[in-house]
């Protein structure tokens, strides 16, 4: 069997043209399968049409959550739901073409491969300065962390029961999935594909949330900002010693040393702040809250 799994943030607009979709899919590939869509604690009808289009087709199940928990907890709410052999998590605005689930199936199938993913290649449609951020945000994570996180891959990936099961067995609270899959391994086959536009609706993603998502991420998956502010602490240590020596026989001006301090004590902050947000990210790993809550959902 083939479990899809489909996080949904108001989607209520999305979710017809993607069963319409979907089915024609699922009718050329003539194997099993299993629609899980996860409610993200939307605030329109997505609920209501999920139990609708839930009651005259057996295939889809939903699990609702109590509130808005984001895509990262609807993903992993689905993976351990799922009973599937293979398993696919996919946006809900089409944005994910259900098409190359057909692709996907073989790499796994025939040529055995652990997951087939999908990543674009160009990144038309994007405002500009977007893109750059992405780019950058890409280089430095890959520079930095010890995970490979392939610039213009998607979460819309078809995996093996194996591979999911391997997921599963983190259980960090901050989630950062595209770091997850990457780090459990396997043998990951991308394929290439055109930028899609979403079918309908708008993207829950605002540029500060992405911000965040990306410094999630890099506290997540890497330690070099608190090494990178060790070293710059002892090179300061080092000028300010030959500085020292300067002033000890130069002129002292006073700007000069108050600029310095200026300068000295931002870094300062800077580096207290970036040592606060992994320590807030122990705080609420040390809580260990569930990472969702489910209101109701029709899984047996
Ligand atoms: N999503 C979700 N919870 C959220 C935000 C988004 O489950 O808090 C879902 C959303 O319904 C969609 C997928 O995650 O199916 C991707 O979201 P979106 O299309 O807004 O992101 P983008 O494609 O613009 O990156
Ligand atoms: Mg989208």
């Amino acid at each position: 069997m083939i479990s899809l799994i489909i996080p949904c943030y108001n989607e209520e607009e999305s979710i017809p043209y993607f069963i319409k979709e979907m089915n024609k899919v699922m009718d050329k590939m003539n194997e099993k399968f299993e629609l899980i869509f996860v409610n993200d604690g939307s605030k329109d009808r997505t609920l209501e049409l999920l139990k609708d289009i839930s009651k005259n087709d057996k295939r889809v199940k939903y699990i609702s959550f109590s509130r808005n928990f984001g895509k990262e907890a609807a993903m992993l709410a689905g993976l351990e739901a799922c009973r599937g052999d293979y398993i696919a998590i996919m946006d809900a605005d089409l944005q994910d073409p259900p098409e190359y689930l057909i692709e996907m199936y073989k790499g796994i199938v025939e040529e055995g491969y652990d997951c087939v993913g999908l990543r674009r290649t160009s990144r038309k449609g994007e405002p500009v300065i977007r893109s750059f951020f992405a780019r950058c945000y890409y280089k430095l994570i890959n520079k930095i962390s010890d995970v490979k996180v392939v610039d213009g891959a998607r979460d819309f990936r078809l995996m093996t029961r194996q591979m999911v099961d391997s997921i599963l067995r983190l259980h960090e609270n901050n989630r950062y999935s595209k770091g997850i899959f990457s780090w459990v391994g396997y043998n990951v086959k991308y394929l290439e594909y055109k930028n899609v536009e979403r079918v309908a609706g708008t993207t829950k993603w605002s540029f500060f949330k992405l911000f965040k998502y990306s410094i999630d991420s890099i506290v997540g998956f890497s330690t070099f900002p608190l090494v990178i502010s060790a070293i710059i602490g002892i090179l300061l240590m080092f000028i300010s010693f030959v500085m020292f020596i300067v002033l000890l026989f130069g002129k002292s001006s006073l700007f000069g040393i108050i600029t310095l301090m200026l300068f000295l004590s931002g870094m300062n902050m800077l580096f207290i702040g970036i040592v606060g947000i992994y320590i807030s990210k122990m705080h609420i790993e040390l809580h260990n809250r569930p990472k969702y809550i489910v209101k109701e959902h029709n899984i047996k």
